[in-house]
């Protein structure tokens, strides 16, 4: 088969047939349900969209797919959600994050499932699962973004509950969450730092509307906390464990970004080559000029190279290998790969690539807060030369 930009995954029957699925399901059903309401990425989204995606979603299996069948998944493997989540944003859908439970979801509570008690589970975590409640992860603060060892929100030990003040921010889920992991100091302590699930009713905590990124997404929150009390019973994993918890959780994602990130750029991609084909400049398309080949030539290899990459280190995960390394190298080329093809769409598109609102203007900012988000572009570097040099 000659090799195209839109996989189609002959060689894995079940993939194959949910990648075709979720196509469907995107095309007829998602993107006509936010046209009809008028829903785009900058949309706020109310709790009552967002649970009817999760509830069709988990109609349909996509829900929570990549968890273990005991807890309602399909057990898929890496690589097979990557694809998935490949072409989810490669749709364009502005609720794509919600399909698969990126967004509040089962994605988002992700590794820490294993850290969890069996009540923790019982009460937090099914219910994620099952699309009935939405959780949010909390660990970055105003002055402690790279340098997370610099939060002040502390945890108090006073009898059976662990006494919560502190400021956090750039919490993603949270206006429509309805509990936080939220990492904080152990009071007293400079060094150890606890995971609490924190329910956002609890009296003493205040979820304030967040900043608005320049992706124009109205996702963000931030967490306040005076005097919040959470029961003993609330603490995840070991006390002292919490950056381990943090920390492990943002290693997979780092992972598990790219291929979202590379959907996104295939999007960019689609849009580049149709408008190409259909703006005529000096009496012919623009697809015609050698110039705007190029550019293409230069986007496709930049899909092709992150893709391989995340889809090798995904294999290497799903063999239970550590990844620690090849996360950071993963997010760190992904991120500025996808960033450079988003630039180039802008290009190709000339004023209307410009123009507020339109599609590839969307994607390139978006794109652009990933060389940020989830670890920056220093970091990954800090952490790539630290494991190998
Ligand atoms: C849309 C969005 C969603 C987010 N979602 C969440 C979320 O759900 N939960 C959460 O907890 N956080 C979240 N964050 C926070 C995000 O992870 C942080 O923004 C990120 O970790 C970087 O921290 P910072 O912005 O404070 O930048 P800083 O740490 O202040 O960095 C500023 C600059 O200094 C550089 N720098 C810092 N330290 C070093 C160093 N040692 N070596 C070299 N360069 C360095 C950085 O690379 C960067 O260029 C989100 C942020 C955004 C924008």
């Amino acid at each position: 088969m000659p090799y195209t930009l839109e996989p189609s995954y002959d060689d894995n029957p079940r993939l194959k047939e949910l990648v075709e699925r979720l196509r469907t399901y995107l095309t007829d059903e998602l993107i006509p349900y936010e046209r009809e309401r008028g829903i785009t990425a900058e949309s706020k989204l109310d709790r009552t969209t967002l649970e009817h995606v999760w509830k069709r979603s988990a109609e349909l299996g996509f829900y929570g797919i990549s968890l273990p069948p005991e807890l309602g998944g399909q057990g898929l493997h890496f690589t097979e959600l990557c694809a998935l989540k490949e072409e989810l944003t490669a749709s364009g859908a502005a609720l794509s994050h919600s399909v698969l439970g990126d967004m509040g979801g089962p994605l988002r509570v992700g590794a820490i499932v294993k850290y969890a008690t069996e009540q923790q589970m019982r009460r937090y975590l099914m219910p994620v699962i099952r699309g009935e409640r939405a959780c949010c992860f909390s660990i970055t603060e105003q002055d402690a973004g790279s340098d997370v060892r610099r939060m002040s929100t502390t945890a108090t030990p006073d009898g059976d509950t662990y006494v919560l003040n502190g400021h956090k921010v750039f919490s993603s889920a949270a206006p429509f969450a309805d509990f936080a992991v939220v990492v904080a100091r152990m009071a007293g302590s400079e060094e150890a730092y606890s995971a609490f699930l924190v329910d956002l009713d609890s009296p003493g905590c205040r979820v304030l509307e967040g900043e608005v990124p320049m992706s124009g997404q109205q996702m963000e929150g931030d967490l306040v906390f005076e005097d919040c009390r959470v029961p003993a019973d609330n603490l995840l994993g070991e006390i002292g464990h919490g950056l381990r918890i943090g920390i492990g959780r943002i290693t997979l994602n780092r992972l598990l970004h790219c291929p979202s990130l590379i959907g996104a750029a295939r999007r960019a991609w689609d849009l580049s080559v149709a408008y190409s084909k259909s703006r005529v400049a000096f009496g012919q398309p623009l697809l015609a000029l050698q110039a705007v080949q190029h550019k293409l030539a230069d986007m496709a290899t930049d899909l092709y190279a992150a893709r391989s990459m995340v889809m090798a280190t995904a294999a290497r995960l799903d063999r239970g290998e550590n990844i620690a390394v090849e996360a950071n190298m993963c997010k760190l080329f992904t991120s500025e790969a996808c960033f450079r093809v988003a630039d180039q769409a802008v290009q190709i598109h000339g004023k209307t690539g410009l123009t507020r609102g339109h599609e590839v203007e969307q994607v390139f900012r978006t794109l652009r807060m990933f060389r940020i988000v989830t670890g920056t572009t220093e970091i990954h570097k800090n952490a790539i030369a630290k494991a190998l040099v």
